[in-house]
Order: structure tokens, then C-alpha cells, then sequence
């Protein structure tokens, strides 16, 4: 028997993908090798509904397995991969065990961050990615529980709308000067910390963390600035790593996430692309030639299917015996797009905001609903709204390769 398509990474991505070569013509077996005991599901309610739920769990969250996945498919789930050897075409698991592959997709994704300073096995200390971290962390976000989050990134904004909701005591503890301010700049970055406030969450902005005090869980969190806060749980959420580790010495440009080329194909260290390896979803960088020739890994939610299904369509044509360099050099330009909701703020982006070096309100009012436009120099790069979805939707056109733009107005 052909050895299968291989999926390192049950989740979003992985998920995608096996659907994309399904749906292209790839009849042949797959096999997904997960570190995750669950089978794939959806992660955005786990800052949101899911952290608020009791009782809500995998059932509540899982993607739905597509008919065209039931048949020649096998799940080896709680086991992660540990080395590949891309010469001989195998993956290894923690378990020892090898799995050999025709093709191998790479959708291992992202873990937190850990603390910029020693925590000294101290209990109290989460962090959120996984279901099992936010069922963990949902036991501890108790009405007047004293919760400080450390970092102001969407992670730590919507956990801290949610813990604002249950009744927990806030504190966000950020290097930033507003929260958000990386992907929403100043304007609106200020206008959530107005929203947060109202609902009694307190900011440390241009604070770190620098000491820590309880015995056996945290107690007391002391801030760079010398302030001291009281603290039951303790919520790191400054950012995150892609889950590389298992790919070092396989030859692939692993520097920041797997470099790929416009087909999603791994591109080694050397420079050579390797047309039987994919990467996609969180752990993938790529240009995105909508904005540059610039390699980065994008974390949004509808990239992971972006990308697979482009891998996908890769996947089965290389199976299949076909050339798939047309296909490849056809280039990938997926748009961008995020949401998120804290409180009744309802936010959607579509483009890289982050790119920005400005932002412009264009429509509606700041503390009410507002779309506002970011622009790199005189190039629109992103739009982002506090409701007002329609018009925020219409943007979507605006974002065109420069083949494509017409001659300037
Ligand atoms: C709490 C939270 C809230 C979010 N909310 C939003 C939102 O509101 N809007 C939005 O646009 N985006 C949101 N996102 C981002 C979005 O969920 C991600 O972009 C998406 O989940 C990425 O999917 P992925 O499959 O690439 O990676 P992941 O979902 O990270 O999946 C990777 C999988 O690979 C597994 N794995 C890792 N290493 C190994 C290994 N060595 N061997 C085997 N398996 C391995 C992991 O355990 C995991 O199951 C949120 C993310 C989180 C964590």
C-alpha cells in the first residue's frame, strides 16, 4: 500500500487540508499525528463562550469530520512528533514509533509563551491555547478572584472581558502603551482600554513583570515599577512560539515558523524547495504578495483554511504524478481577516493593520460603532471595525495584487 498523506498537527489546518486534497481528487489514505488527545476543534470560543460555559467541553467546540474524511483516515491522537527524517520520508512520534509518508503537511501551529522570569513551580500561573488550558483556567476565574493577565494582545483582552463578565478583579499588566496596539494602533487601542475600564478592568501599561510571591500558588505579583498586586490567578498571554523543535536538523528553514514557498511547499535551509512537504495554518510563513515579498506568519483564524485548502489542492496534484509547478507559480494571496468580541464590541479586520504607521477614523464615532482605515505611507494595508460589519465587509474588494489595480484615480 502507498504510504499515506501525512498530517503532523490534528487541528484547524491539518483538518483543512486533508479536506482540500479530498476535494481535489486525493483518494488515497491519510493519517493525522496529533499531540493533542482531542480531535480537531474550533479555538476562538475558548476565550469567549467556552470560558464562560460550565459544562461546555469538546462537544461544543469540535469541527465537524466531512463525509469525505470517514473513509481512509487514521487519527493517532496524544502523540506528537518528535524528529522527521526528510530523506527517508518518515515522521517519528514520542512513542518511538515511525510513520512513513508520500507527503507530509507541517500544521503543528503555536504554543504560549512562557514567563519572562522564573515562576519557581509556583501554582496559579495559566496560559491558554488548548481546550484542556481553558477548562483549567475556567475552574479559577471565580466572581472576586484577583486576575492578572499579563500582555494585552487578543488573548489576554478577551480573557479579560470574560473573567471582567464572571466578576473577577481584572489587572492587565502590559509593556504597551494602549492594549491591542500592534494590530489596532493608538486610536483604537485606546478606545478598548476606555471599554475595559468601564468594566473595572485596571491597566499597568509600560510594565513588566518583576518578582512574584505566594507559596505553593502566587499570591502577590510585584511589578517592575516596584507596584505589587494581589493575585489568585495568574494569566501570561504575551505572545507565542510556533512548534518547530521537531523539525530541527531535518534540513527545512525552520528560523520563526516553516518557510514556504507560493504552493505552501517547505523550502529547506538550502534555499530548495521541497515538494512533498506543506506547511500550513499559524506555523507557515509566506509572502503575501497583496502587501509584499516580506515572509511572515499570520495567526487569524481563516488562514488555516486559506492555506489548506491551497495545500490541498498542491497535495493531490503532486500524488497524482501531475507537474504541479503552474499551480505553484500561480502565487497565494490570501486577505487577511480577524475578529474579535470583548464585551458588546464586535471587531473585524480584514488586511495586516499591522503593518500601519497610521490610522484613520472614516465612518461612525469611536465610543459607539466606527470603521477606521491603516495605512504603510499612502498604501491602505488594513481596515478594522467596531461593528458596523457591512460597511467593513465592502472592503474586502479593496485589497487587490498590483496587476490587478487600475490606474491610480
Ligand atoms: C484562545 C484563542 C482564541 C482565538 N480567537 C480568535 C478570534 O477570535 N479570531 C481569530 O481570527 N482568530 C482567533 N484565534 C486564532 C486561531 O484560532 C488560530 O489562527 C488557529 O487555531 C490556527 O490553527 P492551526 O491549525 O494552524 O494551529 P493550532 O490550532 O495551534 O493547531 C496545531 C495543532 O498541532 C498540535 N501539535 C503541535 N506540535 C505537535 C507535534 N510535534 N506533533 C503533533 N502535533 C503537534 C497542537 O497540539 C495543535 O493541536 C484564537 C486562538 C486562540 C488560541
Amino acid at each position: 500500500m502507498d504510504a499515506p498523506l501525512m498530517i503532523v498537527g490534528a487541528s484547524m489546518a491539518g483538518l483543512r487540508t486533508a479536506e482540500g486534497a479530498r476535494r481535489a481528487g486525493y483518494a488515497g489514505p491519510i493519517e493525522f499525528l496529533g499531540a493533542e488527545a482531542h480531535a480537531p476543534y474550533n479555538r476562538p470560543p475558548l476565550s469567549k463562550e467556552l470560558l464562560q460555559t460550565e459544562g461546555h467541553g469538546h462537544a461544543e467546540v469540535a469541527f465537524p469530520i466531512r463525509s469525505a474524511l470517514e473513509e481512509g483516515v487514521s487519527w493517532v491522537l496524544g502523540r506528537a512528533a518528535v524528529s522527521l527524517d526528510a530523506v527517508r520520508r518518515v515522521v517519528v512520534d514520542d512513542a518511538g514509533d515511525e510513520h512513513p509518508y508520500s507527503a507530509l503537511v507541517i500544521a503543528t501551529g503555536l504554543r504560549p509563551k512562557g514567563l519572562p522570569i522564573d515562576d519557581h513551580g509556583l501554582g496559579g500561573i495559566h496560559v491558554l491555547r488548548t481546550l484542556d488550558d481553558a477548562v483549567a483556567l475556567r475552574d479559577v476565574l471565580r466572581p472576586g478572584a484577583n486576575v492578572v493577565i499579563l500582555g494585552s494582545g487578543f488573548v489576554g483582552c478577551e480573557i479579560a472581558a470574560t473573567a471582567a463578565k464572571n466578576g473577577a478583579t481584572v489587572s492587565i499588566v502590559t509593556q504597551s502603551r494602549v492594549p491591542l496596539e500592534r494590530a489596532l494602533g493608538p486610536l483604537l487601542g485606546a478606545e478598548m482600554r476606555r471599554r475595559h475600564e468601564e468594566h473595572g478592568v485596571r491597566f499597568f501599561t509600560g510594565e513588566s513583570l518583576f518578582g512574584l510571591v505566594g507559596d505553593p500558588s502566587v499570591e502577590r505579583v510585584i511589578l517592575t515599577s516596584g507596584v505589587m498586586l494581589e493575585c489568585d490567578v495568574l494569566i501570561v498571554a504575551v505572545g507565542s512560539d510556533p512548534n518547530t523543535e521537531w523539525l530541527e536538523g531535518s534540513g527545512l528553514d525552520v528560523s520563526n515558523g516553516v518557510l514556504v514557498d507560493g504552493g505552501l511547499r517547505a523550502v529547506g535551509a538550502d534555499g530548495t524547495v521541497h515538494p512533498e512537504i506543506f506547511a500550513v495554518g499559524d506555523v507557515a510563513r509566506y509572502a503575501n504578495p497583496l502587501f509584499d515579498d516580506v515572509p511572515r506568519r499570520v495567526e487569524h483564524w481563516n488562514l488555516p483554511t486559506e492555506t489548506g485548502k491551497r495545500a490541498g489542492q498542491l497535495i493531490a496534484a503532486q500524488l497524482a504524478g501531475d507537474d504541479c509547478e503552474p499551480l505553484a507559480a500561480a502565487g497565494f494571496a490570501p486577505l487577511p481577516s480577524f475578529w474579535s468580541d470583548q464585551y458588546d464590541a464586535h471587531l473585524l479586520a480584514f488586511g495586516m493593520t499591522y503593518l500601519a504607521d497610521r490610522s484613520e477614523l472614516v465612518a461612525g464615532r469611536v465610543d459607539d460603532e466606527c470603521v477606521v482605515e491603516y495605512f504603510r505611507g499612502e498604501e491602505l494595508v488594513g481596515v478594522c471595525g467596531i461593528g458596523m460589519r457591512s460597511a467593513v465587509q465592502a472592503y474586502r474588494t479593496r485589497f487587490v495584487l498590483p496587476a490587478q489595480a487600475g490606474p491610480p484615480a
